[in-house]
């Protein structure tokens, strides 16, 4: 039996690869601190929990409209400034992702990706047997209007942008996002603004691209409610873009779990949601306060990350080795990170590191990480 020629070349080889080596560290006795999960650390809220049990008791078990529930589409609606048939509810932000490729990808399109980048966005282009063109952002991690106006062209037919970004952390300015949504516009091209980080930031706040002609908003609960499991996500976009979609979502994630909508749609009711946010956003930021310096001092070459729970620091120069080699060998010092590579084109001297762990398992991952530059000097 062959595998399909869209799936032939999506390789997991390096996920399992370190997934491999922590599990190797650990049967060694190694003590790993995991900063490679790209998930809050945080439980889900208690409230929410209950109401999820009371949503049950209620009869939430079945399938909800396709759409989603009514009252969770317009929680969403009043909080970004759109109409609720410009809402609809998916199974988690990727289901939401995948239904926008499907559905605006043509085969032997270009889907344009600034690197670094979300690994599942390369996943999707393929998927859909499109053309990857990679935009470059390093060493700043910003956007140049530039590189994307010479990227997006007619044969352009979806763009992902993702602010605050996955690895770096970096919010982009809205101005300019606004330019490229343009730029795209010109082309004929979507724009799909993956902004499932909008909660979580710290100096400035994250540009919402809704109310766009030519922009899928993809979001959802998993990291701003720490409702990973939960699978809630949404789009917005207008009434056309979702009808599209729907064709490809009614029979991919069909709905998102009935009481888990319910859950949150009572989570915004009941003021809920904003609380939740804003405890999560104040212990990231501490620990954002934290790693920052810390990294800096250990001789790598940082951006500061001003929003997400991820850093992307540069490999010290002194250290001879790639970042797949240096992320093996600092598991075995009791650090697992993930490899840049994971995140497109350019990333070969970087890693990403997650910080939703706590303050502490951060400052005892720093000090082994400066047992292992010490190595190098
Ligand atoms: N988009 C980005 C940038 C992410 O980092 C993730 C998860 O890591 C997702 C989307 C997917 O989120 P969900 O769990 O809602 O599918």
């Amino acid at each position: 039996m062959q595998e399909a020629a869209r799936v032939r070349d999506i390789s997991t080889s390096l996920i399992r690869r370190m997934f491999e080596v922590v599990v190797e560290a650990k049967k060694r006795g190694v003590d790993v601190i995991n900063l490679g999960i790209g998930e809050p650390d945080f439980d889900t809220d208690e409230r929410i929990i209950e109401l999820a049990c009371k949503a049950k008791k209620e009869g939430y078990t079945h399938y909800t409209s396709n759409l989603g529930i009514e009252e969770l589409r317009e929680a969403i609606a009043e909080r970004y400034g759109v109409e609720a048939n410009e809402v609809m509810i998916t199974a988690g932000g990727s289901e939401a992702l995948m239904n926008a490729s499907l559905s605006f990808v043509e085969r032997g399109s270009k889907v344009v990706i600034p690197s670094p980048n979300f690994l599942s966005y390369f996943v999707y282009a393929k998927l859909c047997e499109a053309k990857t063109v990679q935009v470059l952002t390093h060493p700043d991690f910003s956007l140049s209007v530039k590189d994307i106006g010479e990227a997006v062209d007619e044969n352009t037919s979806l763009l992902f942008l993702n602010y605050p970004n996955n690895p770096t952390g970096a919010v982009e300015d809205s101005r300019k996002l606004k330019e490229v949504v343009e730029i795209a516009e010109d082309s004929g091209a979507l724009v799909v603004s993956d902004e499932i980080y909008d909660c979580i930031y710290y100096d400035r706040k994250p540009a919402n691209l809704v109310n766009h002609e030519n922009v899928v908003v993809v979001n959802g609960f998993s990291k701003s409610l720490a409702m990973t499991g939960w699978r809630v996500g949404f789009v917005i976009a207008r009434k056309e873009l979702i009808n599209s979609m729907l064709k490809v979502h009614q029979v991919n994630g069909v709905c998102a779990p009935s009481f888990a909508q319910k859950a949150v749609a009572d989570a915004f009711a009941e003021g809920i949601f904003d609380d939740v946010t804003e405890k999560m956003r104040s212990a990231f930021r501490e620990r954002r306060d934290y790693i920052y310096p810390a990294l800096k001092k250990l001789g790598f070459e940082v951006v500061k990350p001003e929003g997400a729970f991820y850093v992307f620091p540069r490999i010290p120069e002194n250290v001879d080795l790639n970042c797949v080699d240096f992320t093996e060998r600092l598991v075995m010092k009791g650090v697992a990170v993930t490899p840049g590579v994971a995140f497109g084109d350019g990333n070969e001297r970087y890693i990403r590191i997650s910080y939703a762990a706590s303050l502490d398992s951060l400052k005892r991952a720093v000090e082994r990480m400066k047992e292992f530059l010490e190595e190098f000097s």
